[in-house]
């Protein structure tokens, strides 16, 4: 059975803003995903919505098969038990989530003490463990968070995922606030960590060459919907997608901090979830885009074993004549 299968996933915030619109995904234990695409794009809330993380006023349909049970039709209890022994999520900025006036030793062993119903005497040696996993001397569980380089803190946000043996780790730009040598030494942690435990991974970012570079597949998502699937050093070096194509033309080198804010030869910004443009979302931004794009929405389709790409260009029967981009943008 597969560890996570998500089908036509749904999240609409207040607003009409779709922030993920019909995304499919599926993750075997002991594998790792990517998931990439310009900030604003619903990597985020895809993965707040795996653990019913979204707030409450979110409109979500869909289904999020975790060992194949439905996390959006669980009850309370259960969700709260997947959170801690089923999956788990490391964010973005984890310096900010640590209690500032809590020893990371005690942060670490919470978790272990209320969800695993431990003695005290074994928190602190799991806790102790799970430094040591994480690289941390275990000296450093009587530290406070400011005494710890954001790096270091990074890893405890680490070691506090896997406190309870997840079986799925969510990483949603566990790297992005660190430095190039620290966020190389994080992502080979991260992989580690998860081929010595076969958990699966969820990785987000926004730069497609850390996840080539970490994970088995990735998926490319642009205005709430994936549009190209596949072997990750296939996707990033070989785009079916002309999305895809620009996002690694965009990140060269991993960590670029330069090209963090702006993909370069991207120009413009992913749309307003509130107002998607018609057809394929990136119409108006698609250097290949044709008349038809401006029209007719393009579902994932094979595009060579393994993969998949919504692309009018993707395919046996690719329309013509083409177009330049300039008519397509004015059919709309
Ligand atoms: P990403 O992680 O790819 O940057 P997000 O999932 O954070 O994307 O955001 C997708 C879209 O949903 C954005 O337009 C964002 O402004 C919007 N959004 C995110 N969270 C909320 C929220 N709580 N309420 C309303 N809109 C939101
Ligand atoms: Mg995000």
């Amino acid at each position: 059975m597969r560890l996570l299968e998500v089908r036509n996933l749904e999240v609409t915030y207040p607003g009409g803003v779709a922030a993920v619109r019909g995304v499919d995904l599926s993750l075997d234990a002991g594998r790792k995903l990517g998931v990439a695409g310009e900030s604003g794009c619903g990597k985020s809330t895809l993965a707040l919505s795996l653990l019913r993380l979204l707030p409450a006023q979110a409109r979500v349909s869909g289904e999020i098969l975790l060992d194949g049970e439905d996390v959006l039709t669980m009850r309370w209890g259960q969700v709260r038990a997947v959170r801690w022994a089923g999956a788990s999520i490391v964010f973005q900025g984890a310096m900010h989530s640590l209690n500032p006036v809590h020893r990371i030793g005690d942060q670490i062993a919470e978790p272990i003490l209320l969800h695993r119903r431990a003695t005290a005497a074994a928190a602190r040696t799991r806790t102790g463990e799970l430094l040591e996993q994480v690289g941390l001397p275990v000296s450093r569980a009587s530290a406070y968070p400011h005494e710890l380089s954001g790096g270091q803190r990074q890893r405890v946000m680490i070691a506090m995922a896997l406190a309870c043996d997840p079986r799925l780790i969510i990483a949603d730009e566990p790297t992005t606030a660190l430095d190039v040598m620290i966020q190389a030494q994080i992502l080979r942690l991260i992989e580690q960590l998860v081929a010595e435990q076969d958990v699966g991974l969820i990785m987000i970012s926004h730069d497609l060459a850390v996840l080539a570079d970490t994970c088995d597949r990735l998926a490319v998502m642009y205005a709430g919907r994936v549009v190209e699937e596949g072997p990750a050093r296939q996707v990033y070096e070989d785009a079916r997608h002309p999305y895809a194509g620009a996002l690694s033309a965009a990140f060269p080198r991993i960590g670029d901090p330069a090209s963090r804010f702006a993909p370069r030869g991207l120009a413009g910004d992913p749309p307003d979830p509130s107002a998607v443009p018609s057809g394929c979302a990136f119409h108006p931004r698609c250097p290949q885009a044709l008349a038809v794009c401006a029209t007719q929405d393009q579902a994932l389709r094979d595009a060579g074993p393994g993969r998949q790409a919504a692309c009018v260009h993707v395919g046996p029967t690719v329309p013509g004549p083409a177009v330049a981009a300039e008519d397509a943008r004015s059919a709309t």
